[in-house]
């Protein structure tokens, strides 16, 4: 097991994309980490990087203490899982789980005694003698794990592992994965555009756009403070609300409403203003924004009420099923205490 280190780390391809930028990251022993972001934000290549796959074109990657910025794949004592899962057809579960000792010249009995075991705690055991294509294919995801943990590697990397999976498997798939990782404790890095997977699995997330990070830290920090606008657009499963709003008389004015706000900053500043439907309530009473309800959405248990604000803006908030409002009635969303936060104008960096 083993820290990974990242400094100024470049990859560029030779058509000149740099998928990479100059990006540095430290991933604790034992961590599960997510890189999340939107499709080409370079979270595929980073992965890759770290594997030896990709080649630098600057910067180094440490695995444990040493720089292995210039080893061969084999080398680096990494194991990876690809979206496809890439088992060999043609062999048995047993022979794929085992394969990467073969490689290794293992004695054939250790071979077979290491995939019965790691079959047995991927519980994959009566299938041992299957080949891929008499699975299904959540079972299918779980060889290609169980043969990427046969070998006591020190980092395990996995490239959209759930992504072939239909939705109820994938959440199964998950908690079994969440487990595995606590159960052998090796660092992991997982790549995932699903916020809610990364969300729902990670220690701790980067979320990337343009080859860089735009925001490190616990999935409850992603989620309650999205550092910019990027972010907050990106997290969440029901977007951010982000307003236009101004400081008026030190007071924030968003949405025809005024509210006090939650940062000093002088008059006249325009803002935009965030709040996730989440942690917004309906309160017959307080200081929050009316608006007309437009829209219900249902969501399961709780429903996705838009309301439209006086100056035409929309809000967005959610309530449990029993709470919805008529439609057409007009209502009032109180933001909870110390949720309401203030990105600048210019950049879309939190305030
Ligand atoms: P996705 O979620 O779609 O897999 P990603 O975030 O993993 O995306 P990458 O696959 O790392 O992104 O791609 C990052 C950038 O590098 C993109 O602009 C992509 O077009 C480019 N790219 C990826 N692979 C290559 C390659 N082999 N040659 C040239 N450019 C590439």
């Amino acid at each position: 097991m083993a820290r990974i280190k990242i400094d100024q780390l470049s990859t560029v391809y030779p058509n000149g994309v740099r998928a990479v930028d100059s990006l540095d990251l430290e991933i604790a022993d034992g961590e599960f980490f997510a890189l999340l972001g939107p499709s080409g934000c370079g979270k595929t290549t980073l992965l890759r990087t770290i594997a030896g796959l990709e080649q630098a074109s600057g910067g180094s990657v440490s695995i444990g203490d040493k720089d292995v910025t210039s080893f061969e794949p084999g080398r680096r004592n990494v194991a990876m899982v690809f979206q496809d899962y890439a088992l060999f057809p043609h062999m048995t579960v047993s022979e794929n789980i085992a394969y990467p000792l073969k490689v290794r010249r293992q004695p054939k009995t250790r071979q077979r005694e290491v995939a019965e075991r790691t079959a047995g705690s991927l519980s994959l055991g009566g299938l041992l003698e299957r080949r891929p294509g008499q699975l299904s294919g959540g079972q299918q995801q779980r060889v290609a794990l169980a043969r990427a943990v046969a070998i006591d590697a020190d980092v395990l990397l996995l490239d959209e592992p759930l992504s072939n999976l239909d939705a109820r498997l994938r959440l199964e798939a998950r908690t079994f994965l969440k487990r595995l990782q606590k159960d052998i404790g090796i660092t992991t890095v997982f790549v995932t555009h699903d916020q809610a997977e990364a969300l729902a699995l990670a220690d701790r997330i980067a979320v990337m756009e343009a080859g860089r990070i735009r925001q490190l830290g616990s999935p409850r920090d992603v989620f309650r403070r999205p550092s910019d606008t990027f972010v907050a657009n990106f997290i969440g499963s029901t977007p951010m609300n982000l307003l236009d709003g101004t400081i008026e008389n030190g007071s924030l004015s968003v949405a025809g409403a005024t509210l006090p706000s939650p940062v000093d900053l002088p008059d006249d500043t325009k803002v935009t203003v965030g709040i996730r439907p989440e942690y917004l309530s309906l309160e017959p009473a307080g200081q929050g924004i009316t608006g007309t309800v437009s829209t219900i959405e249902n969501l399961g248990v709780s429903s996705l009420v838009t309301l439209e604000c006086p100056d035409g803006s929309l809000l967005g908030l959610t309530v449990r099923e029993q709470h919805e409002p008529a439609i057409g009635s007009t209502v009032t969303a109180v933001p909870e205490q110390g949720r309401l936060l203030l990105y600048g104008k210019e950049d879309g960096t939190v305030l």
